[in-house]
């Protein structure tokens, strides 16, 4: 194949860098859609329950996450109940990805995938802490969920882009849209628990990758997160920025999510709290001494 693979075929060359921009944009609106409902929905909402929605808002983001993840799509029940567990056991030898208990990324991916797979099919029994209060709808995650509608999916996505695409390149796109869900928290599972720096002191190994989180949508603020787990606000400092949570604040605005009783996040520098923490430490050396008693 060519350059002019679909060039050659009637398309002027000013019409093929139009569609190629096109593919381009749809390629990263998917990819920016789709980690907004994993951080969203999947995460915030069904993992964590950070704030409240109406029922039928939850139904409309649960078949937005269906659509938008297509092949991928991650079961929310799987998901809160691995996610919990990451949370109790981050970076333990329980922890269902943990970068630094793997010996390479594709290994935890693997174990991830396994451990996901068990729990989705129900063949493991799960801890009653970690269960309940995620999202269900058993014709979505249950009977619209196999193999046979996964490849469907990803056979209507390559038609599209072999009938339309002008550049056998943009064919290096598909995978992704093939495997936009796992894709996303392969980079948070790794990077977020290797890469970068780190706002609060923990037992685990998170970290905040960047400071605005463009690939991602906050997610990528695991450090933040992992001390502040009930927070809808992932950034923490004055220059960081959580994009998914400023879309959140305009759905909170016009009443789709309510945040009114959310935890809050915060921030102080480190000197602040080890003198905090200090002074609490030291016995009140100026402290009067005990009445005696009279002679
Ligand atoms: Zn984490
Ligand atoms: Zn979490």
């Amino acid at each position: 194949m060519t350059e002019t693979w679909r060039l050659g075929r009637g398309h002027s060359p000013i019409k093929g860098g139009v569609l190629t921009l096109a593919f381009v944009a749809l390629f990263l609106v998917h990819w920016q859609v789709s980690v907004f409902l994993q951080t969203f929905f999947l995460h915030r909402y069904g993992a964590h329950r950070q704030f409240t929605m109406s029922k039928g808002w939850e139904k409309t983001f649960h078949l937005l996450t269906f659509l938008v993840q297509g092949p991928s799509y991650l079961n929310p029940r799987a998901y809160a109940i691995l996610h919990r567990m990451h949370h109790a056991f981050s970076d333990t030898p329980q922890d269902p990805h943990s970068p630094t208990h793997q010996p390479n990324f594709f290994k935890m991916m693997w174990r991830t995938k396994l451990q996901y797979e068990d729990v989705k099919y129900r063949r493991v029994p799960i801890e009653p802490r970690f269960d309940g209060g995620y999202p269900e709808w058993p014709l979505l995650d249950e009977k619209l969920s196999n193999m046979t509608i996964a490849v469907g999916w990803g056979a209507l996505w390559a038609l599209f882009y072999l009938a339309f695409a002008p550049h056998w390149w943009l064919l290096a796109f598909l995978p992704f849209h093939w495997l936009m869900g796992p894709v996303h928290g392969a980079i948070v599972n790794w990077a977020g628990h290797e890469i970068g720096y780190r706002n609060f002191d923990s037992d685990d190994n998170s970290k905040n990758t960047l400071v605005f989180d463009v690939l991602t949508m906050g997610e990528l603020f695991q450090n933040n997160h992992h001390k502040w787990g009930q927070s809808p606000n992932f950034a923490v400092r004055a220059f960081e920025i959580d994009p998914a949570y400023q879309i959140m604040r305009m759905f909170g605005a016009l009443r789709i999510i309510d945040m009114s009783g959310a935890q809050k996040s915060r921030w102080e520098p480190r000197e602040a709290r080890t003198t905090r923490a200090g002074a609490a430490a030291v016995p009140p050396a100026l402290a009067l001494p005990a009445p005696q008693d009279g002679p």
